[in-house]
């Protein structure tokens, strides 16, 4: 069942009961005080007629002297008179004429006549035969009176008939009116459950809508209750879901490009060996001329799948977060000069000179990983004497940046294009294919640098020109 139906439900069931009960009340309250009503009037009239008989002053006898003042009496009353002796005998009827009262029944065994010979008042209500009308009786017994009315009874008979009828016509109004409201309330409700459960349904079917991977769903807020807050509260997840779901297929995607790089990069060193092997085994072996360099080749490429393997086991082991750092303070000054040091002979190899500016304190130390830091500094010499040619210049300097140490490594090398300058720290990214394996790179140095720099607190930038050098500057805390 829909929630609007159960609120709707809820709401008439309420309604009827509620209107049911109040017109039942009111029927039988109405109808009380007019049967209330016509008790009283019947007494009152009953007990003028008796006060009247008593004191002699209304005289009943046989000759019927007053017959005229007793039915004028009863029309203006509106009541049927009737006077019965103590031996149950008709004296008057207001209904029956003087000559037809001997024909009556003996009216003692009357409800209303038994009550009043018992308690002196009595009230009876039931179906008169002679008017054919239901009437309420009212009787009295008499304390004095001539002819045998002592000990004999006055009545007055109502006609109930039109207050049962006008008792009626306002039960039937009470319930018409009753019936009305119902029909309005459940207008009204049914609006008002439409009206609840309209924002409601708009959740439940974005919620479905994000559940089937719309995530770009959202639902109007056009409140700040409950359920405003609950809409807020769906936007908010799927608006979460999104960047979630955005964060994954990215990740996705690096992770695929990644792999395909991997096995790019591998594929080409392992083909060459396979290459040169096979010239080998194909008689090559035997030729003096070229088997060394063909062994060296092959060696050669070996040593480059080793240093390719070697940095993408760095590189995934630093981006799986396995890479343990311990940090500490150490003399930033003695670090250069023994790092500049190690990586003379490779400059020289390549008639490049590498010098190291010293601007710093001696004391200057800086807190961190030495041996990750080591390894940034041996990447970027190892660039620069890569894309250098042979005569260039190489400097490695340090400097304070307001709280933080920056330390450069400038070259004068071949540079590196703007448009390139953000990409090369990504991994396998490279300006020159070609050439960086020619000199042996892997396109993953930056990369590795990148991560341990950041991995510090620290940044790192390049500022280039080609043809005329570049320089790498990353900072540390002090
Ligand atoms: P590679 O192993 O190819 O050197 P890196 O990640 O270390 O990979 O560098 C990415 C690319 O950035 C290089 O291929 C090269 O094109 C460029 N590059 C890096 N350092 C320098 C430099 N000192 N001078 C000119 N180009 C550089």
């Amino acid at each position: 069942m829909t929630l609007r139906r159960k609120i709707t439900l809820t709401y008439v069931a309420v309604t009827v009961l509620g209107v049911a009960l109040v017109s039942l009340i009111t029927s039988v309250q109405v109808s009380r005080f007019l049967d209330r009503r016509a008790a009283v009037a019947a007494q009152s009239q009953v007990d003028v007629l008796a006060t009247l008989i008593e004191n002699g002053t209304l005289i009943v006898d046989s000759t019927g002297s007053q017959d005229a003042t007793l039915s004028e009496l009863a029309r203006i009353m509106d009541v049927r008179i009737t006077v019965i002796d103590s031996a149950g005998n008709v004296r008057y009827d207001s209904n029956v004429p003087r000559s037809e009262l001997g024909r009556l029944d003996n009216h003692l065994d009357r409800p209303e006549i038994i009550q009043a010979h018992l308690r002196s008042r009595g009230r009876a209500d039931r179906h008169s035969a002679t008017l054919d009308a239901d009437m309420l009786y009212y009787a009295r017994a008499l304390r004095m009176g001539a002819e045998g009315l002592h000990g004999g009874y006055v009545r007055a008979a109502i006609n109930v008939e039109e207050l049962s009828a006008f008792s009626a016509s306002v039960q039937r109004i009470i319930w018409a009116v009753g019936l009305v409201t119902i029909v309005l309330l459940l207008v009204v409700s049914s609006q008002v459950a439409k009206r609840i459960t309209r924002p409601i349904q708009q959740i439940a079917a974005t919620a479905d809508a994000i559940k089937g991977g719309d995530v770009l769903q959202r639902v109007p807020v056009t409140s700040d209750d409950e359920i405003g807050r609950l809409a807020t509260g769906i936007n908010d997840m799927a608006e979460k879901l999104g960047n979630d779901i955005e964060k994954l297929r990215k990740l996705e995607r690096v992770r695929s490009e990644f792999l395909a790089n991997v096995s790019h990069e591998l594929r080409t060193p392992i083909f060459s060996i396979q290459g040169f092997l096979e010239t080998l085994l194909d008689g090559a072996v035997d030729d003096p001329q070229v088997n060394r360099e063909f062994l060296e080749k092959a060696h050669h490429h070996a040593n480059r799948l080793n240093t390719l393997l070697s940095d993408l086991i760095e590189i995934s082991r630093i981006e799986s977060g396995d890479m343990k750092m311990s940090f500490r303070y150490f003399s930033l000054s003695e670090f250069l000069q023994q790092v500049v040091q190690e990586m003379q002979p490779q400059a020289a190899k390549k008639s490049l000179s590498l010098e190291l500016v010293m601007p710093l304190q001696p004391d200057g130390k800086v807190y961190g990983d030495r041996e990750r830091l080591k390894q940034v500094m041996i990447n970027l010499i190892d660039n620069a004497v890569k894309y250098t040619e042979p005569g260039g210049v190489i400097t490695v300097r340090a400097s304070r940046e307001g709280t933080r140490i920056a330390v450069h490594v400038r070259d004068t090398g071949c540079g590196i294009a703007p448009e390139h300058q953000a990409r090369i720290f990504e991994r396998f990214y490279r300006v020159d294919r070609d050439r960086s394996r020619e000199v042996g790179g892997t396109g993953l140095g930056l990369a590795i640098v990148k991560h341990i720099v950041e991995a510090h607190g620290g940044t790192i930038k390049v500022e280039s020109e080609v043809g005329k050098g570049s320089t790498f500057t990353y900072t540390l805390k002090q």
